[in-house]
């Protein structure tokens, strides 16, 4: 097992603040007035999450979804479950769903698909990093933060088996 400070920085704490600041701005030009209701997708988005939140200076509400994927650990099989639901009404709400990091696109055509339902008033996505070379699932962001490469990520929330979501950073974990 790689030691933490072993990691290559793929994106320093630095980049990761000015991007959460780009896009707590495009996020207050269009929800400013609007009471949204933010949706994190546990575990991963907790960290972007908190960070975006302090950055946004209007009324908002949060919640969040706990899914899970079967399969490796590294990969997402394409079999997506609810295993922690929204204690929010969505209907008539404008929802922004907050994710760490788009791959496959799996989870999120699920979940957008879901909220969908619920018939919210709007219904939009943020990440904070995107793997476009990994879409199986066409999926639309409306606020990106960072393209990346298709590597293996922890930090800054991400996980490899509950371990590095403490790193201030995004790192490599295989190369
Ligand atoms: P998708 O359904 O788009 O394939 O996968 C999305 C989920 O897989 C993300 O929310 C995240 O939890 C996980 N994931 C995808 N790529 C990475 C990565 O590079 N590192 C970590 N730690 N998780 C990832
Ligand atoms: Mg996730």
């Amino acid at each position: 097992m790689n030691t933490q400070e072993g990691l290559r920085v793929l994106v320093s704490s630095k980049v990761l603040a000015s991007t959460v600041i780009r896009l707590a701005a495009e996020i207050s030009r269009d929800y400013r007035e609007k009471n949204p209701l933010l949706i994190g997708i546990l575990t991963g988005s907790f960290v972007f999450m908190a960070d975006l939140i302090r950055q946004l200076d209007f009324p908002l509400e949060l919640d969040f979804v706990r899914l899970t994927s079967y399969g490796r650990s590294t990969q997402t099989s394409g079999c997506v479950k609810i295993v922690q639901g929204l204690r929010s009404l969505v209907k008539s709400r404008h929802v922004l769903v907050v994710e760490d990091i788009v791959d496959t696109g799996t989870t999120l055509a699920f979940l957008l698909d879901y909220l969908k339902k619920k018939k919210p008033a709007s219904l939009k996505l943020c990440a904070l990093l995107d793997k476009p070379s990994r879409r199986r699932v066409p999926v639309t962001i409306d606020y990106l933060g960072i393209n990346v490469p298709d590597k293996f990520l922890v930090g800054y929330g991400l996980d490899c088996d509950e371990k590095y979501r403490n790193l201030p950073d995004i790192r490599v974990l295989e190369e």
